[in-house]
């Protein structure tokens, strides 16, 4: 089975050019979900190796920041080509250590080379300003330029797309990189190095470190070297990395939780409704950050609503990731499980009515049933808390501005998507929502044309769209005098 992956499934870490074990030799255990089997080991480092990582970049960054933005465009183009050229395998990589579908993963590994391309053009495209200067015998120019070694953590959901979002806007501005991927899939995130060799990325322009997360993020965030982090992962480690990168006042993205309502209204297209929601709910067994937590539905269309859900929900192929037709795969491990079933007990105690799922999968190990829960109530935990699982909770509301208000009543602020076919309430509807993503008639609109990032809790900094590069990027301003005109 990982005869295709094996050349990609690297158990070491990439430190200015060389694969590398832990000072310590310790190693930790990379699982697979839909198995409970050990796939092999990675390295455990902590503050050493990640002090090395950074100095690797540090060194690499004096000459990766003097080639030309073409140059480093077309080494990008390259590492997307590779992307696609190796999709099937490193789909397959993917799967085996996230869970989700290979349909899923292929679809991710796309969008990793469509994050790489993008980049790979904005990067020629950082432009500066040079602005009507008040003296007559000076000229005022406006450059940016790189902020140096960036560090970037990611978590386990999105292996290879969140690293995509990062390493390519990093390498397009001519920053260098030091990463740390999620101890749970480390071989998605490990492959980006082995790929960046292989089209000819200097030595020390990405490495990555795997372990320890604690001593790594505290390196990083205390290093000075290190100019900026760009984090993906829970608000509540953001949190700490923000408090800890304040120290050195570094430059911060943040990628943080959400809490995604999802407001059906009378007028919606039902059928519309019912397939935006299962995408929007179930895709990664509901562990993305967008997903749906909350589903609002107004009650003309209520009813009808709850039973398609239902029925659509009832009908989603649950299996291992690698099975032909598989919809929905495990959940990441076993705690994933505990928070669910603590989520559907909660509600059940409250008087919430299961009416799909709401249980552990018969395939046992981490597998479980896709849920829809109606007569959700506000004081039901998820409400406030992320499920990051397959449950959709129902709230029924009668009126347009009552269900804007219980959209917005969260510290999040990230995704929400609404159904309606009245122009006028899509309008008034949107510019309610204090969310950074906003779906109108629309249950997945990732893409790296766009900014993808959050308001409120949910995030600093946007990836994707234009905006996607500026964090990698300083502004000088530089005056030059005496010209004597
Ligand atoms: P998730 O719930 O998605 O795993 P986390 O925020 O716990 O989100 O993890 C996201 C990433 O942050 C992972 O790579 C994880 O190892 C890392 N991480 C967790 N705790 C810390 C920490 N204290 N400092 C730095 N990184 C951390």
């Amino acid at each position: 089975m990982l005869q295709k992956t094996s050349h990609y499934m690297r158990q070491a870490n990439l430190i200015g050019g060389e694969w590398v074990q832990a000072d310590s030799g310790a190693t930790i255990d990379v699982i697979n979900p839909a198995t409970g089997l050990k796939m092999g080991t990675v390295p455990k480092g902590g503050r050493a190796e990640t002090r090395r990582a950074i100095e690797a970049a540090a060194e690499a960054f004096k000459s990766w920041r003097k080639t030309s933005a073409l140059e480093r465009s077309k080494l990008l183009h390259k590492l997307a080509d590779a992307l696609l050229d190796n999709q099937d395998s490193l789909a397959e990589l993917l799967t085996m250590e996230q869970g989700k579908s290979l349909t899923e993963s292929k679809g991710e590994i796309g969008s990793s080379a469509a994050y790489v391309r993008w980049f790979a053009e904005e990067g020629r495209r950082t432009y500066g300003d040079v602005v009507p200067s008040p003296w007559a015998d000076r000229r005022i120019l406006v450059n940016r330029e790189p902020v140096g070694v960036i560090a970037a953590i990611t978590p386990w959901n999105f292996p290879s797309s969140m690293l995509a979002r990062k390493i390519g806007p990093a390498l397009a501005a001519g920053c260098t990189t030091v990463v740390k991927p999620a101890s749970q899939t480390p071989y998605s995130g490990l492959a980006w190095g082995a790929l960046c060799e292989e089209v000819g990325i200097p030595k020390g322009v990405v490495n990555i470190v795997t372990g320890s997360a604690g001593e790594i993020g505290d390196e990083i965030c205390e290093n000075p070297i290190v100019r900026k982090v760009t984090f993906t992962g829970s608000t509540e480690v953001g949190k700490i990395l923000l408090q800890k990168a304040a120290a050195t006042v570094k430059k911060v993205s943040m990628e943080l939780g959400g809490n995604a309502p999802f407001l059906v209204f009378d007028d919606a297209d039902l059928d519309r409704a019912v397939a935006g929601a299962i995408a929007a709910k179930y895709r990664n067994s509901g562990q993305t950050c967008v997903c749906t937590n909350r589903f609002y539905v107004q009650a003309g269309i209520h009813d009808k609503f709850v039973e398609k859900l239902a029925e659509a929900t009832n009908s989603l192929k649950v299996g291992s990731g690698l099975e032909d037709g598989t919809q929905q795969g495990p959940l990441i491990d076993g705690k994933a499980v505990e928070k669910v079933e603590e989520f559907v007990a909660d509600a059940v105690s409250k008087g919430g009515k299961v009416i799909a799922g709401g249980k552990r999968h018969a395939l046992g190990g981490t597998f479980f049933e896709p849920t829809v829960i109606s007569g959700a109530t506000n004081d039901m935990r998820f409400t406030q808390e992320e499920i990051f699982g397959p449950v959709a909770p129902i709230y029924r509301f009668e009126k347009e501005e009552d269900a804007v208000a219980l959209a917005n009543d969260t510290v999040y602020g990230l995704a929400c998507y609404f159904y309606t076919g009245d122009l006028g309430r899509a309008f008034r509807v949107m510019e309610g929502l204090k969310y950074g993503l906003v779906g109108v008639n629309e249950g997945v609109i990732t893409t790296p044309e766009a900014p993808f990032g959050g308001m409120k809790e949910s995030g600093l900094g946007r990836e994707g769209g234009h905006q996607g590069i500026d964090d990698y990027l300083d502004t000088k301003y530089v005056c030059i005098g005496g010209l004597g005109l």
